[in-house]
C-alpha cells in the first residue's frame, strides 16, 4: 500500500480499542520509505493523528458534559488504558523513522521546527527515566488527592477548596476573612504531608535531570518544554523588570483601593493572588451581563462583528455547528476550556457560565483559542498546527483586550458605559496584579531547582518563598498570619504538578498588551497581524510569531514600563466614565 484513507469521521470507528488504529500504524511502520513517498507517508501519519486526537477530544468533551454517565467515563478510561500507551509507542517508532531522514529533504521543507521538537524529545529520552516519570506522576496525583479531599463546614454545608474560594470575592470583608481563614486552616492541616511530598518530588526530578546528563532539573525542564528561544537568565531579567516597572503600579492600585474602602491596611483576605481575588472597590452590585447561552452568544457575536467580520463568521460557525456548550448545569464538569477537533479543523468551547462578568471574560478568552484553530486550518500537517504555549495564550489574552472597547451596549455588548468601564478597569488591574505573583512562583522555582540540597529542607523553601513574596507582593499586612504567607507555595498547584510551567502566562500577557497597544492606533492592521500570526501555528519560532503579531519577544524594564504606562493611562480615562 502506498497510501491509505482514514475514516472521515470518528462516528465511523470504535475509538476505544487499539485495534481500530493499529493497522494504520503498522502500515506506516512497514511501508518502505524513500524521498519520493516521504511526503505521502507524512500526510497519512498526520491524518491518522488527526483521527486519534479528534476521537480523544470528543470522548473528553462527552465526559465533561455529563460526569454522571458511567459509560462516558468508561470510554475515557478505555482510551487512556487501551489506546494511548500503544499509540505513544507506535508514534515513537515513526518519529525514529522520520528522524533518520536528512532534514534537507524536499518533503520536509516546512517541517523544520516540528523536526527540531521531535529531535529534542529523542535526545532527551532515557529508558531509565520511564519508571521515574511514572513515579513522579503518582506523586503529582497525590497532591491532587490531598488538596481535592480538603473540606470544611461552611454555613452548615461541606465545601471543598474551590467552593470556599468563591467567598474570597465577597463584598463583605468579614465573609472574606472567614473564608480566607477557613482555607488557611485547611492548608495548614496538610503542612507536613505537603512538605514531605515536595521533598520526594524534588529527589525524583533531580534524578531525571541527572539521567539525561543535565546539571539540574531547571536545565532539564527548559529542554523538555522546548524553550529554545529564551534562557533561565531571560526569565530572571523578566522578574527584575516586573519588580522595577510593575510593582510600583501595583502599589498605586492597592493604595487607591485601600483609601476608597477606608481600610487602615489591606489584609490577606483583601487580595489573594493565587486566586486572582483582588478586593472590588467599586460601588454597585456585581455585574450581571447576560442570562443564558443564547444571550451570551448574541452579544459576543456583536462584539466580534465590530472587531473583524471573519472572526465573527468563525464564531457564528461554532454556534451553528453546535460547538459551544456554555451554560452551567448539574452534572457538567467544572471549569472551561477550548478543545480542538483536528479532523474537521474546528474548535469546541466548554464553559460553566452563570451570567457573571467572569463568564464574559472566559468567553472572549476561549474564543481567542478557538480562532487559533480556525486560522491554522490551512496548514497541511497536524504537528504544524500546534503553537508553543507562550503564543497560544497570546491568542486568547489578546482577544480579551481587543474586544474590551466593545463591551458596552452601544457596540452590541453587555453593559452600560459606566459598567463596561468598571469591567475593563478590573481586567487591567488584574493584569498588573498577576505579573508580580507570577514572578514569585517562577523565581521560587528557579531557586528550588538550582539549590537541591537546601531545597530538601522545607523550612528553607518557606524562607525562599517568603523572600520572593516580600520582593514582589507589597503593602499587605500579614500580622498574625506569617506562617500562611511563608507556606504560600503549598497553595499553587503548578509548583507541585507542573514545574516551571507558569511564566508562559506572563510572557503571553506582555505579547497581548502589545497587540492591544497596536490596535489603539490602527485597529485593522493590528487585527490583520493578529490573524496572520495565529495562522502560522507552530511553524515559526516564538520571536517570529510575536513579530508577526506586531509584538516584540522582549521582557525588559523598558518594554514593561511602556506597557504599564499605557495600562495606567487607560485606567485613568476609564475611571472618568465610571464616575460620569
Ligand atoms: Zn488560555
Amino acid at each position: 500500500m502506498d497510501t491509505f484513507a482514514i475514516p472521515s469521521s470518528v462516528e465511523a470507528i470504535d475509538p476505544r480499542r487499539w485495534e481500530t488504529f493499529a493497522p494504520y500504524f503498522a502500515d506506516l511502520q512497514e511501508r518502505p520509505l524513500t524521498s519520493t513517498n516521504l511526503r505521502q507517508w507524512l500526510t497519512d501519519w498526520s491524518d491518522l493523528t488527526r483521527l486519534l486526537y479528534e476521537a480523544a477530544s470528543l470522548i473528553y468533551i462527552e465526559k465533561s458534559l455529563d460526569t454522571a454517565d458511567e459509560e462516558k467515563e468508561q470510554a475515557f478510561l478505555d482510551l487512556i488504558d487501551n489506546v494511548f500507551p500503544e499509540a505513544q509507542v507506535a508514534a515513537q517508532a515513526l518519529k525514529e523513522r522520520l528522524l533518520a531522514f536528512d532534514a534537507n529533504e524536499a518533503a520536509l521543507q516546512d517541517m523544520s521546527l516540528v523536526l527540531r521538537n521531535m529531535r529534542n524529545e529523542a535526545e532527551l529520552f532515557r529508558e531509565e527515566n520511564v519508571p521515574l516519570f511514572t513515579e513522579v506522576s503518582k506523586l503529582e496525583n497525590e497532591y491532587d488527592k490531598i488538596t481535592g479531599g480538603l473540606q470544611a463546614i461552611w454555613d452548615g454545608e461541606e465545601k471543598n477548596l474551590s467552593q470556599l474560594a468563591f467567598f474570597l470575592n465577597d463584598k463583605d470583608r468579614d465573609v472574606r476573612q472567614k473564608a480566607w481563614q477557613t482555607i488557611a486552616d485547611l492548608w495548614f492541616s496538610q503542612r507536613e504531608p505537603l512538605n514531605k511530598l515536595y521533598g520526594q518530588m524534588l529527589k525524583v526530578r533531580q534524578q531525571i535531570a541527572q539521567n539525561a546528563g543535565l546539571p539540574d532539573y531547571r536545565a532539564y525542564a527548559f529542554r523538555e518544554k522546548g524553550r529554545f528561544d529564551y534562557t533561565p537568565e531571560d526569565c530572571l531579567t523578566f522578574h527584575e523588570a516586573i519588580e522595577t516597572a510593575v510593582v510600583p503600579a501595583l502599589r498605586r492600585i492597592l493604595e487607591r483601593k485601600r483609601t476608597r474602602l477606608g481600610y487602615g491596611h489591606l489584609r490577606p483576605w483583601d487580595w489573594v493572588p493565587e486566586k486572582g481575588a483582588l478586593v472590588d472597590d467599586s460601588h454597585g452590585d456585581p455585574l450581571r451581563p447576560y442570562q443564558g447561552q443564547d444571550a451570551l452568544i448574541q452579544h459576543t457575536l456583536n462584539i466580534f462583528n465590530q472587531l473583524d467580520p471573519q472572526l465573527s463568521r468563525y464564531f457564528a460557525t461554532m454556534a451553528e455547528d453546535g460547538l459551544l456548550d456554555l451554560d452551567t448545569r448539574a452534572g457538567k464538569a467544572l471549569g472551561g476550556y477550548c478543545s480542538s477537533l483536528p479532523l474537521r479543523n474546528r474548535p469546541y468551547i466548554f464553559m460553566n457560565g452563570v451570567g457573571s462578568h467572569d463568564d464574559v471574560q472566559t468567553m472572549l478568552h476561549e474564543a481567542g483559542h478557538a480562532f487559533h484553530v480556525f486560522e491554522t486550518a490551512e496548514l497541511p500537517l497536524v504537528w504544524q498546527t500546534d503553537p508553543p504555549m507562550e503564543f497560544c495564550e497570546v491568542a486568547s489574552m489578546s482577544m480579551e483586550l481587543l474586544a474590551s472597547p466593545y463591551l458596552s451596549a452601544q457596540h452590541g455588548g453587555f453593559y452600560t458605559s459606566p459598567q463596561a468601564a468598571r469591567a475593563r478597569i478590573e481586567h487591567l488591574e488584574g493584569i498588573i496584579a498577576f505579573l508580580p505573583y507570577m514572578a514569585v512562583v517562577d523565581a521560587f522555582q528557579h531557586w528550588v531547582y538550582t539549590h537541591p540540597q537546601e531545597a530538601a529542607d522545607p523550612n528553607l523553601c518557606d524562607e525562599a518563598w517568603d523572600q520572593q513574596w516580600q520582593r514582589f507582593i507589597p503593602d499587605v499586612d500579614w500580622t498574625g498570619h506569617e506562617v500562611s504567607r511563608k507556606t504560600g507555595w503549598h497553595r499553587k498547584p503548578h509548583i507541585f504538578t507542573a514545574p516551571f510551567y507558569y511564566i508562559e502566562y506572563g510572557m503571553a500577557q506582555i505579547g497581548a498588551l502589545q497587540v492591544w497597544r497596536n490596535s489603539l492606533t490602527d485597529r485593522a492592521s493590528a487585527l490583520n497581524a493578529y490573524r496572520r500570526a495565529l495562522s502560522l501555528g507552530g511553524t515559526k519560532t516564538l520571536p517570529e510569531l510575536f513579530a508577526s503579531a506586531g509584538a516584540e519577544f522582549r521582557f525588559d524594564t523598558e518594554m514593561l514600563s511602556e506597557l504599564v504606562a499605557l495600562v495606567e493611562q487607560t485606567t485613568a480615562e476609564l475611571e472618568k466614565s465610571v464616575l460620569s
